[in-house]
Order: C-alpha cells, then structure tokens, then sequence
C-alpha cells in the first residue's frame, strides 16, 4: 500500500480548490471571445469580469483597479522595470522584485532588515529622508518596494508604516501581497499603497494567472500593445479559464479567512513540539508578525537540502528556503539578508499549512522529524 503524502508546502502552490476547478472546467466550454460583442462574446466577458470582481473584494481594490497578468512574478517584473529613479527595497524580497532592480537602469537602494525579518523602520525614514533629492524632481519619481508577508519565513512587514514615511517623501509604494492574500486581510483602498501583485495559484486557483493591482489614477505604462485588453495595459486575448479559477478560489479564500486561526494553532503547536523535542532549533522570524501558516525552522548542523529529502522519502513535503530557487543548493537569500549565519541559512526548512490541513499532517511531519533527527544525530 502507498503511504498517504502529508503535503506542508502551501507557500510553493497550493492544491486547487474544487471551486476553482469547477469555475475553469465550465470556462473552458465558454467559446466566445471576451472581446466579441455577441453573446458568446458577452458571456466570456461575464466570467472575466465576475473573476474581477472576485479578486478585487479579496484584496480589498476595486474591479477596475485590477489588471490580470500571468502569474506575480510578471507583475513584479512590470511595475520594478518601470524607469523609476531609484527603488528602496530590501534583499528578503522575491527574485521576481530583485532581479529588475538589479538591471542597471535605476538606483537601488538596500533598506536594512533586523534578524527577526521585519524592514527596520528607524533606518527606513532615515534612508528615505537622505536621498539628497534634487530640486525640482516630481514626486512619484522613486519606489517603495515592500513585500506584505515573506515566502521563507512567513513574517509581515510594516505596510501602513512603511506607507507613510514614504508618502511624506512623495514616493510610490508597491507590495508583493503573494502569501498574505487569503491568508491575512488586506485593505488595498486603505492601505495607501500605489501597486500591489497577487498570485493565483497561493491561494488554491490555478498556476500561470496573477493580478498587478494598480491604484486608480496611478500612472501606468503598457506591458503588451496591440488589442485593448486589460485597460490597454496587457494587450492578448484574456486566459477566460484561468481567470475564471483565480476568481473561484479568491472568493472561497476570503469566505475561508477565518480559518486561519485553526491553522495558526496547528503551526504553533508544530513548533511547540518542535523546540521540545530539538532544543537548538530556531523558529526563523518567530518573534515578529507572521503569516499564519508559515514556520521556517533551522536546525544547525544539518543541511536543508539533506532534510527535506529525507521528509520526502517519509512521505512528507516540506521545502528548503523558496521552491523558486530550489534545484539549486544555495543558502537562503532571505536568511541571508536578516544578517543570520551561514549554518542557518543552509539549514532552514520552511513548513507551510493551509486550509486543508489536519493534525493528523502535523502529526505525520512530527513523525519524520523525530525519526530525521534521531537517524542524524545516531549518523554524526
Ligand atoms: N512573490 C512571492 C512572495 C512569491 O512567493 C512568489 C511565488 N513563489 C511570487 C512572487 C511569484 O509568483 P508566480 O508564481 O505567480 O509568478
């Protein structure tokens, strides 16, 4: 008999919700055009705008503020390449937000991160306020790049802080909200910020669809010319399927938000029995806001790379810093960046729970741990 898997990896991508699987199965029978004036035309349309409608009231915007992309990792990558003069961002951010920074084109500045993952928000103001600007440049010339919850470790950023000492400094603000939408309650109208990116495929809809949500009146320049799709932001004709997925499983994802204080108990209880059983484990961002769902747990002196292995072969998936990076053996960027040491930063695995998770999961990765440490520690 095959062992039944125990899937703890909900930050890599989560299972798909029924709801979304549903809403993309009868999406894929809608053959009209979403562009088309006809009623097949019209009733794509519907769907792509219900979906809209969906994401907007997850994350707090409204319909015309959201833009449909293919995934987070392009609505980084737009807003980042964007010709900003400089960009303010720190190196716990996601390649998708680093890598257009590091293009050449603009000036990035490093906002420093203190060892429990959290921007520190002295250094910030200060950094902002240093700039020595030039008279006569516009304000909105530079960005605030800060993510809303990490994907290694789980922990929350400042966001309405961060806001206003940068709307003092007549600067833009976007945030990569990828593993907080559904997970935490966001307020974009509220939240003062110009951008924000979401992911589908975190929160139980499909792979390959994402939003940049783009504040209203906010200047933006067009990813894709040709047709007019997308506010003539993101010209092609509309993946009415995976739009109608994401739209599915954000509308399950804010019903279910609630349920995230069972998940957060399991998480806790995890990391309880954790610390119990392994002493020198360190809970990675333990002491600041976290995300719900995430635990990034380093225990020193055995490879990341050599324990999430042996999870699997136990039956249990759990990754080794971000799932974006992995086939690769480097050390954590993101550990790397809160100023931790080389033995955790190789050594951290990250634990992420979701909706469907039970205790019979953690119970199953508790199992494997006990036998992973005991079999390392009986090898050394
Ligand atoms: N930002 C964060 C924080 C993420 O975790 C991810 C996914 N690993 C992305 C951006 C990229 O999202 P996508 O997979 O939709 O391109």
């Amino acid at each position: 008999m095959t062992r039944p898997r125990t899937y703890l990896d909900w930050n890599a991508t989560a299972p798909l919700r029924p709801q979304a699987r549903a809403a993309m199965v009868a999406a894929l029978d809608a053959i009209g055009n979403p562009s088309s004036v006809h009623a097949e035309g019209r009733h794509a349309r519907r769907l792509v705008e219900d979906a809209r409608e969906q994401v907007a009231a997850l994350v707090g915007a409204q319909p015309g503020e959201v833009v449909f992309t293919s995934g987070a990792t392009e609505a980084n990558v737009w807003v980042h390449s964007r010709a900003w003069r400089r960009i303010f961002c720190a190196g716990i951010e996601h390649p998708s937000v680093l890598a257009p920074t590091e293009a050449g084109h603009t000036q990035r500045i490093a906002l420093p991160v203190g060892r429990d993952g959290v921007v520190d928000r002295d250094a910030l103001a200060s950094i902002l306020a240093a700039r020595g600007e030039a008279t006569g440049t516009p304000p909105g010339a530079s960005l605030l790049s800060l993510q809303w919850g990490n994907n290694e470790t789980g922990v929350i950023q400042p966001i309405a802080e961060a806001v206003e000492i940068a709307v003092r400094h007549g600067d833009v603000v976007v945030s990569d909200a990828v593993q907080a939408a559904g997970r935490v309650p966001l307020d974009f109208a509220r939240s003062g910020l110009a951008y924000m990116t979401v992911s589908a495929h975190k929160l139980g809809g499909p792979k390959g669809i994402g939003a940049l949500i783009v504040r209203s009146g906010t200047p933006m320049s067009p990813l894709l010319t040709g047709g007019g799709q997308e506010r003539r932001l993101r010209a092609g004709t509309e993946n009415v399927a995976a739009i109608a997925g994401f739209g599915a499983a954000a509308d399950a994802a804010a019903r279910e938000i609630g349920s995230y204080a069972r998940i957060e108990s399991l998480r806790d209880g995890l990391e309880a029995e954790v610390r119990a059983i392994e002493p020198k484990a360190l809970i990675v961002g333990g002491g600041a806001p976290r995300l719900p769902n995430t635990s990034c747990i380093a225990l020193p002196s055995r490879s990341a790379e050599t324990a999430v292995v042996a999870f699997d072969l136990a039956g249990v998936a759990v990754s080794a810093g971000a799932a974006c990076s992995s086939g690769k053996v480097a050390a954590s960027h993101v550990l790397a960046a809160m100023g931790l040491s080389e033995p955790i930063t190789r050594s951290a695995i990250r634990v992420s729970l979701g909706p469907t998770t039970t205790q019979e999961d953690i119970a199953a990765f508790m199992a494997a741990f006990m036998d992973i440490t005991g079999r390392v520690a009986r090898a050394a």
